[in-house]
């Protein structure tokens, strides 16, 4: 294995990223940085300061003032732990929204090429075999159903005490899918040099094997 090396693994919303990424990062012994969490804790933000979703000076310097890091599994936005509070709908639709502005792009991409600069990471997101780890030595293209994954996300929300009806988590993450496969600025879609694995029919367990499998 070689000292330091990056995985990437992208794909749409509620395809298994977050969980297999987690799994991958313990069992190889490396660090795991979920970059959907950094849209979810700025979406967050914005939404606690009523900012309307476009680009503005208030935008700038609210950016210029906000702090995200990783912590012993927690993210943590301005010092604070946010890990329950970034996972409501009304969070995932104001993630992807502000996934879409150019200031918010720049600070976490920048943000994210310092964390995987010098040290072995697997980074999932939307844009990380595309633009954030171009030269990641690993990348993958995880997808599923969107019928698999509404009933994956809704099991998800429904185990943490939330509501969830699926017709309305399905329709959400086919709007957030066009959201985030359409918008101008890196969009979703799977790098020529990364290799696809639809999960519809996979466990975890079996992503995972696969994934670590290749890493020599
Ligand atoms: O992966 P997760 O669902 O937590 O991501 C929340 C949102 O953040 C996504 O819908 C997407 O719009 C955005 N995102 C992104 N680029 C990434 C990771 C997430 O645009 N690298």
């Amino acid at each position: 294995m070689k000292t330091v090396f990056r995985i990437a693994i992208d794909g749409p919303s509620g395809a298994g990223k977050s969980t297999v990424a987690k799994a991958v990062a313990v069992k190889l012994g490396i660090d795991y940085i979920d970059t959907g969490a950094m849209y979810r804790a700025v979406g967050l933000k914005m939404l606690n300061h009523g900012m309307e979703m476009e680009e503005s000076d208030g935008l700038k310097s609210l950016l210029e003032q906000t702090d995200i890091d990783f912590s012993a599994g927690n993210i943590i936005l301005d010092g604070a732990i946010v890990n329950d509070l970034i996972r409501t709908p009304e969070v995932s639709m104001a993630a992807s929204a502000c996934s879409a502005l150019g200031m918010v792009r720049a600070k976490l991409v920048e943000l994210q090429r310092k964390m995987g600069k010098t040290k072995s990471v697997v980074m999932d997101g939307r844009d990380i075999g595309t633009n954030v780890l171009t030269d990641a030595e690993y990348k993958y293209y995880l997808t599923a159903t969107a019928e698999e994954r509404a009933r994956r996300r809704t099991a998800e929300l429904i185990e943490k005490g939330q509501n969830a009806d699926f017709d309305q988590v399905l329709a959400d993450i086919e709007m957030r899918d066009y959201n985030d496969s359409h918008r101008t600025l890196n969009p979703l879609c799977k790098a020529e040099d990364a290799e696809e694995i639809d999960s519809t029919h996979m466990t975890i367990d079996e992503v995972v094997s696969h994934i670590c499998s290749k890493i020599v």
